[in-house]
């Protein structure tokens, strides 16, 4: 009797943490998830309260309504047919079928949920309830450009920030859709994704630009690595079956760590890489954010991915010069570089900079939020120097803006595929190193080729219109 007594209280135990670890899984759970949940398409309330609230504005930083409600409740877009599609991946639509869209994801502000409690009391004599405006820290002037200079034959994305702030001031995603027309939206998606926010959720092979991880890496794992020389043939043999190449196979020569940098030289990275080990490389990837699980107020990005396993040594080399399994995401890209010039922090991306409800109440939305240390103060001041030697004298001559202070990295990623042959996706990271202008871009061109002539050349442009232009 005793015996089943004493195990009876013991099943109460176990059943009380139980309970109490999901209960607290619970709260954990909807303080991290609960504006996702609540702004997901299956919101049944969200969905009712549409029907009964009129929604706010959405406008861009210089207080230009992208999109804005008739008597009717019904969306209406007073924007030119070229800039309603240069921002329609971050205002999304009216049905949700963009889920990332600023539409769904801050519906919540759109319909008036997060409005004061007066606010709400004055509106109940109103026939139908008006909810918050939105402003954005997008830039809508800069985007209808990018939108304006991105080829048209290819597909890709631009993201343009404050690194400093967060703010996001560019998210371009091509092909663009047209949220006025909703009825081909299904025939658009089949297509090739044409719903996807490509500068948010687009995961492409990184290339060239992830030397920058394994530089960083580099620096804080092998003492005076700034000092050592690499000799390059334009190839490497690392075992029987695997070997290195670069892109134009004729070799650097000897080259110092920064000219194999400017150079974007593959043979000295994948050594790197290989010296370092998986798992000091996996775990400076994840310090900016490769594996995390990105969960900002503002805005949906996703991770970029760092593999799990690297089977042998020649994936490793590869992995050390952007290759092999890696995936990336250009607005995540951005925010790497940006914490280069921001002293090594990378600070939390913001989407909204105000929200005024009905009753003419402003809420400051800007919260700038540091982020992930990336690197030390030291190592963020070498990643600056020969970043800013790559565009002034290496591969991102290109991305040069004249009087202007710029670093960057190119990238050239190879796309795998089973027989068809593809161009490669051209990238380029890198940001404006000056306190007047602290913009951090990344622009992926899908197919687009060179990242230095394709990505570097639109960069340059994209950045020196930034710099004109944004206040
Ligand atoms: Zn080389």
């Amino acid at each position: 009797m005793r015996e089943i007594k004493k195990n009876a209280r013991a099943v109460l135990c176990a059943v009380l943490v139980m309970f109490i670890a999901l209960g607290g899984y619970f709260f954990y759970a909807v303080y991290n998830y609960g504006s996702r949940w609540f702004t997901t398409p299956y919101n049944t309330r969200l969905r009712a309260a549409k029907k009964t609230v009129i929604a706010g504005d959405i406008l861009d930083r210089n207080g230009a309504v992208l999109v804005t409600s008739d008597a009717d409740g019904e969306r209406v877009y007073p924007t030119d047919r070229d800039t309603r599609k240069a921002v329609s991946h971050v205002i999304g639509d009216a049905n949700a079928q963009v889920p990332t869209g600023a539409e769904t994801f801050l519906a919540a502000d759109l319909l008036g949920f997060n409005a004061n409690i007066f606010d709400r009391a004055a509106q109940i004599f109103q026939q139908k309830r008006k909810g918050s405006d939105v402003t954005l820290t997008i830039d809508a002037a800069l985007q209808t450009y990018i939108a304006e200079v991105f080829p048209d034959e290819n597909d890709g994305a631009v993201a343009v920030i404050n690194y400093e702030t967060g703010e996001v001031l560019a998210l371009y995603s091509s092909p663009e859709y047209d949220a006025k027309h909703p009825e081909n939206f299904e025939d658009l998606e089949q297509d090739n994704g044409v719903l996807l926010n490509r500068a948010t959720q687009g995961r492409y092979a990184p290339g060239s630009i992830f030397k920058i991880v394994t530089l960083a890496c580099a620096l804080e794992n092998i003492p005076g690595v700034t000092e050592r020389t690499f000799t390059c043939e334009g190839t490497y043999q690392i075992d029987e079956e695997n070997r290195l190449t670069d892109t134009d196979g004729e070799g650097h020569g000897t080259i110092t760590l920064k000219e194999a940098f400017t150079k974007s030289c593959n043979i000295a990275f994948g050594q790197l890489a290989m010296e370092l080990g998986e798992d000091k490389l996996r775990a400076t990837a994840e310090k900016m954010g490769f594996n995390g699980n990105f969960l900002f107020d503002d805005l949906i990005v996703y991770e970029s991915l760092f593999p799990r396993e690297i089977p042998d040594a020649g994936e490793l080399a590869w992995t050390g010069v952007g290759q092999g399994r890696l995936t990336a995401v250009p607005l995540h890209m951005a925010m790497i570089a940006g914490a280069v010039g921001n002293g090594g922090w990378m600070v939390e991306p913001q989407l909204v900079m105000t929200v005024s409800d009905s009753a003419g109440g402003v809420k400051n939305s800007l919260n700038t939020k540091n982020y992930l240390q990336c690197f030390s103060p030291q190592n963020a001041a070498i990643l600056e120097e020969y970043m800013l030697a790559t565009v002034a004298e290496g591969t991102g001559a290109r991305a040069a803006v004249e009087g202007h202070s710029i670093a960057g990295k190119t990238g050239t990623a190879q796309v795998n595929s089973s027989g068809g042959r593809y161009s490669p996706h051209a990238w380029y990271v890198g940001y404006c190193a000056e306190e007047e202008h602290p913009y951090a871009i990344a622009v992926v061109v899908e197919n687009g080729g060179s990242g230095g002539s394709v990505a570097g050349r639109l960069a340059g442009k994209i950045m020196k219109k930034a710099i004109d232009i944004v206040e």
